[in-house]
């Protein structure tokens, strides 16, 4: 394929696709869990990899292996596989590296099941496992240690957007032979190509900025290799997380217009950004695209943009995230983001409630932080929307 030669957006719409033998103009949902062999000898060349053929749909479908090619040739890899969900992503990619004894690194403020994960499921199986804040190169060298066998990061990260050197920290960790892992569903491959700037393996939740449209839930792993997404999908085979076919279809018909999702919710989160940077009820404003941001230049250099995510800091602490809570009324009170519809919500009383004051401060969970995932909605609304909300507190 001539796939250097095509322009992202070109690459968005036609990029792996399938055209059928009747010419479909968009890839068909293949609704099948098996396939029929043409007979013995034909199953028998599919199992050895020796014929092209698909068997059983939880080791291969066609629906499923379009989004799987359309995404690795936007994130610059040799393949990838499609998975149930970002947390089906994130386990895959453990389960595949790690092993008893063995030790991962990874960016403290990640998304808090990735951690999790590794503390609840991993730790009985012998896994270590250490947070730091890579955004700090240098933490990243001092806490590898002999068994170190993935670096996972995570930027920007979440809730802090706090961003990490990516080509630094591959360079840091390839010299001890580590494997670095970059979940970039923040930036989605629109604004980031961890691929191309060091990382081993990009980690998606598609139900974010891919897909985009918060009525599906799916994860991805990109690899640069063909060993690792062998690797990688050998384990999905085993484990079990694979995608459904319908699921798949609705990714690429989501994924499409990803470009022009991203630069409009872009446009309105750097007038929202700037509004709230000006507002007296707002302590501050943690946005890769002000320049009070502290990693604004390396955000510049690393990101094609700054994205649409923003996280600031009410001065009324606790009660006055409640009230914005109970008074906004275009953006919808959800968790998740990346979506067309504009999200809020108050981690210290709603995803984070149950953590402890002292837990929630480790994790830069303050009383008065909000998130806020920008979507494309008139601005205008969203301001106002705002504006009326932030009077009440
Ligand atoms: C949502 C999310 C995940 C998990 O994805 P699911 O699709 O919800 O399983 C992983 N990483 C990040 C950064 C996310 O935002």
């Amino acid at each position: 394929m001539e796939n250097e030669y095509l322009g992202f957006d070109t690459l968005l719409i036609h990029g792996g696709d399938i055209y059928d033998e009747w010419g479909s103009a968009v890839t068909p949902i293949y609704q099948t869990s098996t396939f029929k062999f043409k007979n013995a000898q034909h199953g028998a060349d599919c199992f050895a990899g020796k014929e092209k053929g698909y068997i059983y749909t939880r080791i291969g479908n066609p629906t499923i292996e379009a989004l799987e090619r359309k995404l690795a040739i936007l994130e610059k890899g040799a393949g990838g596989i499609a998975l149930s969900s970002g947390m089906a992503a994130v386990t895959t990619v453990y389960m595949t590296y790690l092993d008893k004894g063995s030790h991962i690194l990874s960016t403290s403020a990640v998304y808090g099941p990735s951690r999790g994960v590794l503390e609840s499921h991993f730790a009985k199986f012998g896994v270590e496992a250490t947070f730091i804040d890579t955004s700090i190169i240098d933490n990243i060298e001092s806490n590898i240690r002999p068994n170190t066998r993935i670096l996972y990061l995570e930027t920007p990260a979440n809730p802090t957007v706090q961003i990490t050197d990516i080509a630094k920290a591959s360079e840091i960790a390839h010299k001890h032979g580590i494997l670095v892992v970059v979940d970039n569903t923040f930036c989605s491959p629109y604004l980031q190509n961890p691929l191309e700037l060091g990382a081993d393996i990009v980690l998606h939740s598609l139900t974010k900025y891919i897909n985009g449209h918060a009525d599906v839930v799916g994860g991805a792993l990109i690899a640069k290799t063909e060993e690792n997404v062998q690797k990688l999908r050998k384990t999905m085979i085993y484990m079990g997380g694979n995608m459904d076919p319908h699921q798949a279809y609705l990714v690429i018909r989501g994924i499409k217009t990803l470009s022009l999702r991203m630069e409009k919710a872009q446009e309105n989160a750097i007038i929202i950004a700037q509004y709230l940077e000006n507002h007296p009820k707002v302590e501050r404003v943690m946005y890769p695209g002000l320049s009070s941001h502290p990693q604004y230049e390396l955000a510049k250099k690393q990101m094609r943009g700054p994205g649409s995510m923003i996280s600031f800091e009410l001065k009324g602490g606790y009660e006055a995230g409640v009230t914005l809570m109970n008074n906004v009324k275009v953006a919808l009170l959800a968790v998740s983001l990346g979506g067309v519809e504009t999200l809020i919500q108050h981690p210290a009383s709603m995803t984070h409630a149950s953590m402890s004051p002292e837990g929630r401060k480790a994790a830069y969970i303050t009383d008065g932080l909000i998130r806020y995932s920008v979507g494309i909605e008139n601005v205008d609304d969203l301001i106002a929307d705002l504006e009326q909300a932030l009077a009440k507190i």
